[in-house]
């Protein structure tokens, strides 16, 4: 019998969700709509979820701007602040299970996945405890008095920014939820969210286990639907104070150009088209080879924003890691995402899956040599889902279209380079720059190109992400940093007082 995720619906108790949340309660859209979220491993239905409207949207960023200029959130104790904190992270914890069981329904991200730790509960508790600590931290200065009259002292204050619209994209729900949502809490804003409209299911239980943290009314607002009707109406709501958006980069630049009226402030994390540079003295070709290929086609398919989507290989060593990159796609498995067997996610729609095979054709259009995969596995059971083969193409020159764009599924492009001045130029000749990583075994080689790469995010030999270490983009792959002290700077605005002691 053909597998389906809908028993795993029944065990979670994931049930139909009329309501949004707003203002500390649960209510019904006023337009009545709803969203059905069709998985992509099986095409089911899996349950239907209440999306806004512009109406909605409207209420919600009144309760947060109400919950902002009135409430108690921005006022409170830092300590009582911070154990709300740390009863979210508390609830993760205690959720965990549900919690990774739940991405796997939206997403369908593998359970074998689960112990990818930037992806889970524990990196999601991790990081509501970091901001947890710097609510009694962060704070202003006072600085000397610099010149101009007598008997004066100096200082700054830093305060919340005040609204926030969070926009998340689909492909890691605990990890982005987090890291917007704990700085921003920390800070003392107050915060309207949209999830993807292809993941609401972990966001509509995370927002129920804030609310039994017990955030005040008004403080955190979820409207879930779709870009063209909730983004839209979020981004130019002039309530909002700043947008943090994650997602592509079509839409962050329109979120630029719409954020110009009322210069609200943003911050956006956008794709990348991340190299990693593999020279001949690497510490170990197969794992670098492997993780080439395995960054690219295991767990979410290469659907992640800072994959690193061009290898960039020594001519010496060019032919073998090719080989053993390929020679390592065979271990993909697809199939029931529940099933700890299952390696690798389905794209998460149909429009998608039509890009990604798009820029497959254009690949080997433009003279790339395709070296395995670049079609769909034929087999009727993963025919209902949407899978696409692990694909590498070699022979790939920097100019074509498959090394230029982000395509965002299990598609990795190969491409040699001469000597370390031919790799950096390569590596940065990208109008992205979210990731890099160079595997050597020489540490003055790794500095040069740690220095050298222009991308927020480096990796020598290996790359972790941590709740205290900023990420971001260079370039077009975004404005602002989430994740250590400058994610929670993000949601803060200096003031400079000046005062006159003298009493004249
Ligand atoms: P997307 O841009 O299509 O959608 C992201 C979010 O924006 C969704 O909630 C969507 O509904 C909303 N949206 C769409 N149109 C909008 C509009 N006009 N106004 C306001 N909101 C709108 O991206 P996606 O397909 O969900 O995610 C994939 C992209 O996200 C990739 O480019 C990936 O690299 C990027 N991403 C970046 C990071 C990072 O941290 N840098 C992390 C994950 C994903």
């Amino acid at each position: 019998m053909a597998f389906s995720v809908l028993p795993h619906r029944d065990q979670l108790g994931v049930k139909d969700c009329p309501n949004l949340y707003v203002d500390g309660r649960w209510i019904e859209p006023r337009g009545g709509e709803s969203w059905a979220h069709i998985h992509p491993a099986t095409h089911e239905t899996v349950v239907r979820f209440a999306v806004a409207g512009a109406e909605d949207v409207d209420r919600a960023v009144r309760a947060a701007r109400d919950a902002f200029e009135a409430g108690p959130w921005p006022r409170m104790k830092a300590r009582d602040r911070k154990r709300v904190l740390d009863r979210i992270a508390g609830l993760a914890r205690a959720h965990a299970a549900e919690l990774n069981h739940l991405q796997t329904l939206d997403n369908g991200l593998p359970v074998s996945s689960h112990a990818a730790y930037p992806l889970g509960p524990e990196y999601f508790a991790d990081t509501f405890e970091h901001y947890a600590g710097w609510i009694d931290k962060l704070g202003g200065q006072t600085l000397p008095d610099s010149g101009g009259a007598d008997d004066v002292m100096a200082m700054t204050l830093r305060e919340p920014v005040g609204v926030v619209a969070a926009i998340l994209p689909w492909n890691a729900p605990l990890n982005l939820f987090c890291k917007k949502v704990a700085p921003a809490l920390a800070a003392g804003c107050t915060i309207v969210m949209k999830p993807s409209e292809y993941a609401s299911l972990t966001v509509i239980r995370l927002t129920q286990l804030l609310e039994e943290a017990g955030l005040p009314k008004g403080v955190f607002n979820l409207v879930p639907g779709t870009g063209p009707v909730v983004g839209e109406a979020l981004i130019s709501h002039p309530l909002v104070d700043k947008i943090h958006f994650t997602g592509s980069r079509r839409v962050g630049e329109h979120i630029i150009e719409v954020s110009g009226k009322g210069i609200k402030r943003v911050a956006l994390e956008l794709g990348g088209k991340s190299p990693q540079v593999i020279f001949d003295d690497a510490p170990d070709l197969n794992m670098a080879a492997a993780a080439a290929m395995a960054g690219v086609s295991t767990g979410l398919s290469g659907q992640g924003c800072s994959c690193l989507t061009r290898t960039l290989v020594q001519e010496s060593i060019y032919d073998a890691v090719v080989e053993k990159a390929a020679a390592w796609a065979n271990s993909v498995r697809f199939g029931d995402p529940f099933d700890p067997s299952t390696t690798s996610a389905p794209i998460i729609n149909e429009k998608q899956l039509d890009r990604i095979m798009g820029y497959i054709s254009r690949g080997a259009e433009e003279g790339a040599r395709l070296v395995i995969g670049g079609d769909r596995p034929k087999n009727a059971e993963l025919a209902r889902g949407n899978y696409v083969n692990p694909t590498l193409f070699a022979g790939v020159r920097n100019d074509m279209t498959i090394a230029r764009e982000e395509i965002f599924g299990p598609v990795l492009a190969m491409i040699p380079f001469k000597d370390e001045a031919d790799a950096l130029r390569l590596a940065n000749d990208t109008s992205y720059g979210l990731a890099a990583m160079v595997c050597t075994r020489d540490l003055g080689r790794a500095m040069r190109f740690a220095r050298g790469f222009r991308a927020g995010k480096i990796g020598v030999n290996t790359f972790a992400t941590l709740p205290n270490l900023p990420f971001g983009g260079f370039k077009g792959s975004g404005l602002g940093r989430e994740g250590g002290l400058q994610g929670i700077e993000e949601y803060t605005e200096i003031k400079s007082v000046y005062i006159g002691l003298s009493g004249r």
